[in-house]
């Protein structure tokens, strides 16, 4: 029995297939290649954008003809496409779905393999031990075994949802409110990656710095529950790296800074989205912070944490976007230097404020030309940033190997991608390599040890 898991999006989306994969797996189902291979098909859908939808729309429509040939398959569609509520009009347009799975709750589709007799009587236990599982929140395994040894790098989520409603964002729509998940569960979670050889671990959360607030355990505390719980996850004996993303201006407190600063395992890399340099922008984005609040951020950041390297997300052709708000953008990009600058042309999606109340009335090839300046811009940013590391040797955490060009690949602590040549095994290492040439996107450099 084999199975397939397509999937597009966020790192969410990444963490929620592999541990449907090592649910599957637990249930003897092993790794296809290819999707028309497999007896359980699985597509982990992103809507964020139209692009990523339109993606999985046509993989759907590829995988009508397989459906047509072997009926007896299983097609799961799974993900933010799904949503929490109503599958009815998915249902309508494509028929030949099997199941639809809601985001990071494959549960149904144990139900399903058990009903339709894939299973025999020892695997429907497990499948039903599964469920119960995720529905109490427990640890289970998290990476299939297929893939242990081999994942260096692993996300964790631990808030789940997001109740913020941005005017421009389809994610509380389809994730659902925001909820944190308990600090036990998670923690063993992440004691069990590491135990299958995961050095590093990203917490995830749509707005992660929020972790926590609304659970019992840390009801009254001082503390912000994120640091509470970075300080645990720091305790883990063969973790080697700590992150987490996404923050939210609003949220990021002076003592997690100061963590950050601190705890050693703990990366000084910080994804913090601005999304637009202009205050009525913002506004009309329902973000609820100032250009000047970020900038203020930004120098906090850059005071409280040395060497701190800052990663953001823009969206340009928002409804209204003039000329000139997307100017200031472009200047604000120019000032700050940040590390990472992820742009995005504006679509509607459904159900959001910006969709329902305003006009999306900057035209596609004015977006696509305003992201490619945002585009070039940062490229001579990085450049010019990345420049500074030559010469210098890094901590890089071995990923894994490009075969090709028999190079190794890594990062740093603050996310620079780095190739090295080097002879034996590197997988799960951190390497010493000295940088002998720097670009935007990567750096190369020779193994010192
Ligand atoms: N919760 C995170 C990220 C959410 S989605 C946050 O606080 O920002 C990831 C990124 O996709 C966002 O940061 C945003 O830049 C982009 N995005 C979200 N909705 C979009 C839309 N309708 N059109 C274009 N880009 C969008």
């Amino acid at each position: 029995m084999q199975y397939h898991i397509w999937t597009i999006g966020c790192q969410m989306n990444v963490a929620d297939s592999r541990r449907t994969a090592a649910g599957l797996e637990r249930l003897g189902y092993t790794p296809a290649a290819r999707a028309e291979d497999a007896d359980v098909i699985i597509l982990n859908t992103c809507v964020v954008r139209q692009q990523p939808e339109d993606k999985a729309v046509g993989r759907l429509n590829q995988l009508r003809r397989v459906k047509e040939r072997h009926p007896e398959r299983i097609l799961a569609l799974m993900g933010c496409m799904v949503g929490v509520k109503e599958t009815a009009a998915l249902q309508a347009r494509f028929p030949w779905v099997d199941v639809f799975l809601p985001p990071s709750d494959p549960t149904e589709l144990w139900a399903l393999l058990a009903e339709r007799g894939h299973l025999d009587e020892a695997q429907t236990l497990i499948a039903d031990a599964e469920a119960r599982r995720l529905a109490l929140g427990r640890a289970d395994t998290i990476l299939p075994p297929s893939e242990q040894a081999s994942i260096v790098s692993a996300h964790l989520p631990i808030v789940l949802g997001c109740s913020h409603a941005c005017t421009y964002c389809v994610i509380p729509y389809r994730r659902g409110a925001e909820r944190s998940r308990p600090p036990a569960a998670i923690l063993a979670e992440a004691r069990q990656m590491v135990a299958q050889g995961v050095k590093e671990i990203t917490l995830l959360g749509q707005i992660v710095d929020r972790y926590g607030y609304d659970l019992p355990e840390f009801a009254g505390a001082a503390e912000t529950p994120l640091v509470t719980l970075l300080r645990q996850m720091h305790e883990i004996e063969g973790l080697e790296r700590l992150r987490f993303l996404t923050s939210h201006p609003n949220w990021m407190t002076d003592d997690l800074l100061r963590a950050v600063a601190e705890l050693p395992k703990v990366c000084e890399h910080i994804e913090v989205p601005i999304q637009a340099g202009a205050d009525e922008v913002l506004a009309r984005m329902r973000r609820g912070y100032t250009v000047d609040d970020y900038r203020r951020l930004v120098a906090r950041l850059r005071e409280t944490i040395p060497g701190v390297s800052i990663a953001t997300d823009i969206i340009v052709g928002f409804p209204g976007e003039t000329e000139a708000q997307f100017r200031h953008t472009y200047e604000l990009l120019a000032e700050l230097k940040l590390d990472k600058a992820h742009i995005a042309r504006y679509s509607p999606r459904p159900q959001t404020v910006a969709t329902r109340t305003m006009t999306d009335d900057v035209p596609q090839e004015e977006k696509e030309r305003r992201r490619k300046a945002l585009d070039d811009l940062q490229a001579a940013v990085l450049e010019e940033l990345n420049a500074r590391y030559l010469g210098q040797t890094v901590a890089v955490l071995v990923e894994g190997r490009h075969v090709r060009q028999k190079r190794w690949f890594g990062r740093t602590r603050t996310e620079r991608l780095v190739f090295f040549p080097a002879e034996g095994n590197w997988l799960g290492r951190l390497a010493q390599v000295k940088i002998t040439w720097t670009g935007p996107w990567s750096l190369i450099g020779e193994i010192i040890r």
